[in-house]
């Protein structure tokens, strides 16, 4: 099957949205053995929309198109598409009628006028339920098999409306001996591009069939794995078997796959081990709480902490003496020891992560360039401290911190007792 994407949108024109759905479709449709074969980006006007749709279907007669659905003047989408398939404009009752009813219960007042747009389909569409909104998503056929299904500009609306309707009919209409591009990414952090990259050139026979890409960010080194022009299943297999040899020679320096988050990671093992984390945050000034408290049922594991950027609050709430700081400067090993262990008492907390550092621009000297950062992790006591070489600019550097230290409570947490 050969589908075409078009994204509806004067924003996305003008450069001020970026044009995700369009990257999401064309993955998901891989995924199910679909590649886009090509996308366009049109404005809001009828006469674009009908261009762009009108030749996107004359080439391959399965058309993705998203945005321009809501109640607004510049949703144009739907008259636009049924003018091309010759379909007038009919009002659906039952979709009005369940549109009132979700503004009286859901609102609690009446429904705006202009919301009665969205309730108007070509004759003979079919919807698509929106379960995250209140614009349904439109398919419409012709009696040559072409068709266009219609989805909405919000991402969250189109990601949901592509998984519960629109993904199962284009599975059904492929059959049973589809042939998929499927990828499984292991996350690693901590270790260098080319040190993975030796490791892997250990491996007997290689991972095998898939293809291997290193996707190096501020996260760490993605390791993505794709299989392509296989059955389903077969990927499946095919992906597992190049997943366990990547195991087999990088070993817990994977700290989980797809888009697992190191800080859900952490959290898992803090909660599986009963115990309860607190942060002393200088450089950067609470982004490893923020990630921490980002996963839900945190609360669980984690106390809190303090955010001691300057060293008035590293002296006053962290108990670091002062001595320190005048001897071996804010960002130095004995004062990131005195940060954990002071994080660890102020949260009350079984473990506590410190960082200092310099994120830059300013900053930097001979000794300790921008990007040094020093992290510590007091854990019932026991302090460990190193000292870290970040490179990137300041939103890197500190997000790269974070990361850092989520990995050394990682680490710790699954070292053998
Ligand atoms: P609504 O019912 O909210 O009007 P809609 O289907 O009409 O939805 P749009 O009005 O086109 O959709 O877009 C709604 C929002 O989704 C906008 O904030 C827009 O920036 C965003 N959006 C639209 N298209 C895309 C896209 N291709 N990629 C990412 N975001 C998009
Ligand atoms: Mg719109």
């Amino acid at each position: 099957m050969r589908i075409e994407v078009v994204t509806i949108g004067d924003e996305l024109l003008l450069g001020f949205t970026i044009d995700t759905n369009a990257a999401h479709l064309a993955r998901a449709l891989a995924a199910e053995g679909v590649e886009i074969e090509r996308r366009t980006t049109c404005g809001d006007t009828a006469e674009s929309i009908a261009s762009a749709v009108g030749d996107a279907l004359n080439r391959t007669g399965a058309v993705i198109t998203t945005g321009g659905l809501g109640p607004t003047s510049d949703d144009l989408t739907k008259p636009s598409i049924a003018a091309l398939f010759g379909r007038d404009m009919v009002l659906d009752e039952e979709h009005l009628e369940w549109m009132e009813e979700r503004w009286r219960t859901r609102f609690q007042r009446p429904m705006p006028a202009s919301n009665r747009q969205q309730a108007m389909l070509p004759a003979g569409a079919r919807k698509l339920t929106n379960h995250h909104g209140s614009a349904p998503g439109i398919l419409l056929e012709d009696d040559r098999g072409r068709w266009v299904a219609m989805l909405p500009g919000v991402p969250r609306e189109m990601r949901g409306m592509l998984a519960d309707t629109l993904l199962p009919l284009v599975r059904a209409r492929l059959g049973s001996d589809r042939r998929v591009v499927r990828s499984k990414t292991l996350r690693t952090t901590g270790l260098g591009e080319s040190f993975i990259a030796d490791l892997v050139a250990t491996i007997d026979g290689g991972i095998g069939d898939a293809g291997l890409a290193y996707l190096p960010n501020a996260d760490g080194t993605d390791l993505r794995m794709t299989v392509r022009d296989a059955t389903p299943d077969d990927a499946d297999v095919r992906l597992s078997t190049a997943a366990g040899r990547l195991r087999g020679v990088i070993g817990d320096a994977v700290y989980g796959e797809d888009s697992t988050d190191l800080a859900a990671v952490v959290l898992d093992l803090c909660r599986a081990q009963g115990i309860t984390v607190g942060v002393a945050e200088s450089c950067t000034g609470g982004l490893l709480g923020a990630r921490l408290t980002a996963i839900p049922g945190s609360s669980d594991v984690v106390r809190g902490g303090v955010i001691a950027y300057d060293n008035s609050v590293k002296i006053a709430s962290l108990g670091v003496p002062e001595a320190l700081l005048i001897e071996h400067g804010a960002v130095s090993e004995p004062v990131v020891r005195a940060m954990a262990a002071g994080g660890r008492r102020a949260a009350r907390a079984d473990a506590a992560l410190a960082i200092t550092g310099i994120a830059g621009p300013d900053g930097g000297t001979e000794a300790k360039p921008v990007g040094t950062v020093w992290i510590g992790l007091d854990m019932a006591g026991r302090v460990d401290a190193r000292r870290y070489a970040m490179v990137g600019d300041r939103g890197e550097i500190r997000h790269r911190a974070a990361q850092a230290a989520l990995e050394m409570l990682r680490r710790r947490l699954i070292a053998p007792a």
